[in-house]
C-alpha cells in the first residue's frame, strides 16, 4: 500500500448493535478513526422526554473507565457530574459506622448517573457526521453466512433485513448477536445465576437537597447473608440496592406485605429506615432482578463479528467493574487498531479476544469473591484489622504490595494479573494474621521477621 493511500477503506461501514454504555462509547471510538458507523438500538432514544431508565440509576466509575472516557475526550465533562466516593462506610445493626478508605489520599471511585453518561456519549456520537443512530430497532437474529441482520422496527412492528460488513455486538448480557454465535459449532457458553436478586430503593434527600448520609462514600449495611448498599446522587438522595436471597427465612419470598417490609427494615437496617419514606411503595413497585455471570468463547465469528461489554462477559456487580471492563474493551480495541492498522480486522479480532478473555474471566471471579467480602466480611473486626495490616504492608513495600482492591480499581494492571497477585496476598495474610491481635503487633520483631520471610519471594 502506498503511503498516500488510507490504511483502510473509509467506505467500509461498521455496524454496532446496542447503544448502551459500551456501544455508544465504541461508536465514538470507531467514528473518530474515520469509519462510517451505523448503530442499531432496541430502545427508544433515551434523550427523548418520557424515556424510562432501565436498571441501576447510578454506577461506580473507576480508573479503567475514566481512561477509556479520556480516549474520546469526555472524561472532564463526566467528572463534573460524578460524586467522588473516597471510601466505604459500614453501618452495623445498631447504626454504628465504620469507615474504610478505598485507596490512598486523592483516590476515589465516582458515583455517576447511568442515564446521563449514556445520553452524553450518544450526543457526542451523533455530533459526528459519520455516525447514524437508529433507535427502536431490535435485532431478532443474524444470518452469519450472508452477513444480514434481522431487525424489527419496534414502533411499526415492521420486520426488515439489513446487510453488515463488520458487526460489533454490544447488546448486553442477553445479546442477540451472541445468540447467533451460540448456534455455531463448538461454541462455549455458560450462565450462572446467584440465588440472590436485587431491588433498587431510595434513600431520600434531606431538606434543601442535603445528603442525609456521608456524601462522599459508598454505604454498606452488611448482614452476613444479605446486604444493602447506597451510592450518592447529585440531588441529595442515595440510590440504595438490596441484595437479598430469593428464597428462605429472610428473603424476597418471605416479605409479603408492606408491614412485614417495614418491620424487617426497622430490625436489620434501623438507621436507614427513617430515611426511606417511600420504602413500602417502592419495595412492591420496583422489580426484583436477577444476578448472572455469563462466559462465552470465542468472542468473534470469522473476521466480521466481535462481541464486547456484557455481551461477552456479564458479571455480578459487586466489584463495580462491569461497565469499567466494557469501557476498557473499547480502549484496548482502539489500541489494537493503532497497532495493526484499521484494515487488519482478522489480526485485531484474534488479538482482542486472546487478550481480553482471561481478564474477563478473572474479573468474573473477582466480582463473585467481592460479594462475600461486602455482605459478610466487612462486618468482621478481624477482617478490618487485616485490611489495616495490608495498608501497612503497602506502605512498607511500595510498588511490591498493592492491595487487590487498588489493583482492580485504581490501576490498569490486567485483571488476571491482579487476581493472581491477590490470591498470593491472601495466602500470605492467612499465615500472618494468626500472629497479629492488634495493629501495633505488626511492628513486633517476630512479626516483622515473618513479614520479611514472606516478602522475600513475593
Ligand atoms: P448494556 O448496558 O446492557 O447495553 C446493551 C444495550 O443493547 C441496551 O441499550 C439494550 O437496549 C440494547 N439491546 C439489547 N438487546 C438488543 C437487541 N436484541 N437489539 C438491539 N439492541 C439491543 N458496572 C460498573 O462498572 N460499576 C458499577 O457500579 C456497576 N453497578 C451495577 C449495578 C447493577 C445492579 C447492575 C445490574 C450492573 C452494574 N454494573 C456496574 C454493570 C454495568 O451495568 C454493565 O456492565 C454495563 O451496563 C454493560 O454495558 P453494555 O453496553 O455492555 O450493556
Amino acid at each position: 500500500m502506498s503511503s498516500a493511500a488510507p490504511a483502510f477503506s473509509p467506505a467500509e461501514p461498521l455496524t454496532v448493535m446496542g447503544a448502551g454504555l459500551v456501544g455508544s462509547l465504541l461508536s465514538l471510538y470507531l467514528a473518530r478513526r474515520g469509519h462510517p458507523v451505523q448503530v442499531f438500538e432496541r430502545r427508544a432514544d433515551p434523550r427523548r422526554a418520557g424515556f424510562q431508565e432501565g436498571r441501576s440509576i447510578n454506577l461506580a466509575l473507576s480508573d479503567r473507565g475514566w481512561r477509556a472516557l479520556e480516549g474520546v475526550g469526555v472524561a472532564d465533562d463526566i467528572r463534573q457530574v460524578g460524586i467522588p466516593m473516597t471510601g466505604r462506610v459500614m453501618h452495623d445493626a445498631h447504626g454504628a459506622l465504620t469507615r474504610q478508605p478505598y485507596g490512598q489520599d486523592g483516590q476515589a471511585i465516582y458515583s455517576v448517573n447511568r442515564g446521563h453518561l449514556n445520553r452524553r456519549l450518544l450526543d457526542l456520537a451523533e455530533a459526528r457526521p459519520n455516525v447514524r443512530l437508529r433507535f427502536g430497532q431490535q435485532c431478532l437474529g443474524i444470518d452469519l453466512k450472508n452477513q444480514r441482520l434481522d431487525l424489527l422496527d419496534t414502533a411499526t412492528q415492521h420486520a426488515h433485513s439489513e446487510p453488515y460488513t463488520r458487526l460489533f455486538g454490544t447488546d448486553g448480557a442477553f445479546s442477540a448477536v451472541r445468540g447467533a454465535l451460540q448456534r455455531t459449532d463448538r461454541y462455549d457458553y455458560s450462565q450462572d445465576y446467584l440465588e440472590y436478586g436485587y431491588k433498587e430503593l431510595t434513600i431520600a434527600a434531606g431538606p434543601a437537597g442535603a445528603w442525609q448520609l456521608e456524601k462522599n462514600a459508598l454505604h454498606i449495611w452488611p448482614r452476613g447473608q444479605f446486604m444493602m448498599i447506597a451510592l450518592p446522587n447529585l440531588d441529595g438522595s442515595f440510590n440504595g440496592t438490596l441484595y437479598f436471597p430469593f428464597e428462605g427465612a429472610e428473603s424476597f419470598a418471605a416479605l409479603r406485605t408492606p408491614a412485614e417490609v417495614v418491620a424487617f427494615f426497622g430490625r436489620v437496617f434501623p438507621d436507614a429506615l427513617p430515611l426511606m419514606p417511600q420504602l413500602a411503595t417502592e419495595y412492591f413497585h420496583n422489580p426484583t432482578s436477577s444476578l448472572v455471570t455469563i462466559r462465552c468463547y470465542p468472542w468473534k465469528h470469522a473476521d466480521d463479528v466481535l462481541l464486547l461489554g456484557d455481551a461477552s462477559h456479564a458479571i455480578v456487580p459487586f466489584y463495580g467493574q462491569g461497565m469499567n471492563a466494557g469501557f476498557e474493551d473499547c480502549r484496548v480495541l482502539n489500541e489494537l487498531l493503532d497497532q495493526h492498522g484499521d484494515a487488519a480486522w482478522p489480526a485485531i479480532f484474534g488479538a482482542f479476544q486472546a487478550q481480553r478473555k482471561p481478564n474477563a474471566d478473572a474479573m468474573a471471579d473477582l466480582a463473585l469473591y467481592n460479594f462475600t467480602e461486602m455482605r459478610d466480611r466487612v462486618a468482621d473486626p478481624r477482617f478490618l484489622l487485616q485490611k489495616k495490616i495490608e495498608g501497612k504492608l503497602a506502605a512498607q513495600f511500595p510498588g511490591r504490595w498493592t492491595p487487590l482492591y487498588s489493583q482492580v480499581t485504581f490501576s490498569h494492571t490486567p485483571y488476571a494479573e491482579a487476581w493472581a497477585a491477590g490470591q498470593r496476598q491472601d495466602a500470605i495474610m492467612a499465615r500472618l494474621m494468626p500472629h497479629i491481635r492488634a495493629e501495633a503487633d505488626f511492628d513486633q520483631p517476630a512479626v516483622q521477621a515473618l513479614v520479611q520471610r514472606e516478602m522475600a519471594d513475593f
